[in-house]
């Protein structure tokens, strides 16, 4: 026994890289400095590279394709990369490895009649990290399809089946973000899918492109697409992470105590009398759409975007965040949420 954790140790302690700049691996474009890193293909090399950062009391952090990550300058730890593929069809269940792009699942799921995954075009980043904040977009999210995951337990290495329920799926959330973070590294995700089309066209800019209910998937999946190049700012081009901030949710209560601050800010009704608010619309209210603080920039594209726009550092990158929340807590005395993940950060667990 102890001569094949040896072996393990060997083989696992090879591929790893010490002080890897992950520049590479983040749509932000921030430098930061790995103490480990590792990218693994399979299971067993995953579960070597856990037993090999146990073995040397290593915190451990998963990263898919970096794109809703802001990295402190300096990571501890073992960094593994998820780069395990593969896509498999079961009747209308699809099967995909977490290393495996979101968009080709979504494009190969279409490919194979089958259907559901057409609003989620063109969202950045693997399969494995979809379920971490339940990815939504156009009226559609995860939780919808989603089936079960199989994770592994990050100090046993135990493989664990979770369904839709003991996910705790909520708005840009799961249970892997709340109490059981950093417990589990997520190998595969389940997703049912619809063997019929039906289009979700609720969302207004879906709804001014198709004038009827009488469309292709993949029609559906390429004016969403359109939609986001038009929308948002390209990642290959302008370092960014999608949205910066959630949309904040009020309840009856707090939307009472707010209502007259909003000042035509725009608000969806969603369920037991909550209302949805555009972050958007708020930190263009408070005029900081353009606004930089050295190489960090509100997109002009979109206010709801930070861009690097050159070298800049995730200090600058929370700095300006900060200047955001702080602008529409003392105007509207509503709390912005930041969205992305943060790793790295002492002051942050
Ligand atoms: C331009 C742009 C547009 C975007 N639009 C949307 C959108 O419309 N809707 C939306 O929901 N999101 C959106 N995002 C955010 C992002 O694309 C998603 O959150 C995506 O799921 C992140 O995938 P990733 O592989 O890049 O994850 P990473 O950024 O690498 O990781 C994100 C988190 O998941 C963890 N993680 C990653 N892989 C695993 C794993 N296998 N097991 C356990 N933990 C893991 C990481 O530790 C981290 O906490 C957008 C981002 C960009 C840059």
């Amino acid at each position: 026994m102890q001569r094949r954790i040896q072996l393990v140790d060997i083989r696992i302690g090879e591929q790893v890289s010490e002080h890897y700049d992950l520049v590479t691996h983040n749509t932000m474009g921030l430098h930061c400095d790995a103490q480990h890193f590792v990218s693994v293909t399979n299971e067993d090399e995953l579960r070597a590279a856990l037993s090999w950062a146990q073995q040397k009391r290593l915190d451990v952090s998963a990263i898919g394709g970096g794109s809703n990550i802001i990295f402190a300058p300096t990571l501890n730890g073992l960094v593994v990369h998820m780069a395990m593929k593969g896509i498999r069809f079961e009747g209308q269940h699809v099967i995909a490895a977490a290393g495996e792009s979101w968009q080709n699942l979504v494009d190969t799921s279409i490919s194979n009649e089958l259907f559901g995954l057409e609003n989620l075009s063109l969202i950045p980043g693997t399969v494995g990290a979809a379920p971490m904040q339940n990815i939504g977009a156009y009226g559609v999210e995860l939780a919808d399809f989603f089936v079960s995951l199989l994770a592994m337990h990050v100090v046993t290495g135990e493989m664990h089946v979770f369904d839709r329920t003991q996910c705790g799926f909520g708005y840009r959330q799961s249970v892997f973000k709340a109490e059981l973070k950093n417990q589990f590294i997520i190998v595969s995700v389940t997703l049912a899918l619809e063997s019929e089309f039906t289009p979700r066209l609720d969302y207004p800019d879906l709804q001014a492109r198709f004038a009827t209910s009488h469309c292709s998937a993949r029609q559906v999946a390429d004016a969403v697409t359109e939609i986001r190049q038009g929308k948002l700012p390209d990642p290959f081009k302008v370092g960014n992470t999608g949205s910066f901030f959630k949309n904040p949710e009020l309840t009856p209560d707090q939307h009472r105590r707010v209502a007259g601050r909003l000042d035509g800010v725009p608000v969806h009704r969603i369920k037991d009398g909550r209302v949805k608010i555009s972050a958007a619309a708020l930190i263009e209210k408070v005029g900081l759409k353009g606004h930089s603080l050295k190489s960090a920039g509100v997109s002009e594209q979109h206010a709801l975007v930070i861009v690097n726009l050159g070298e800049a550092k995730s200090a600058h990158i929370l700095g300006l965040a900060t200047e955001i929340m702080t602008a529409v807590e003392s105007r509207f005395d509503i709390k912005l949420e930041i969205e992305p993940v943060r790793l790295g950060f002492t002051d942050i667990n």
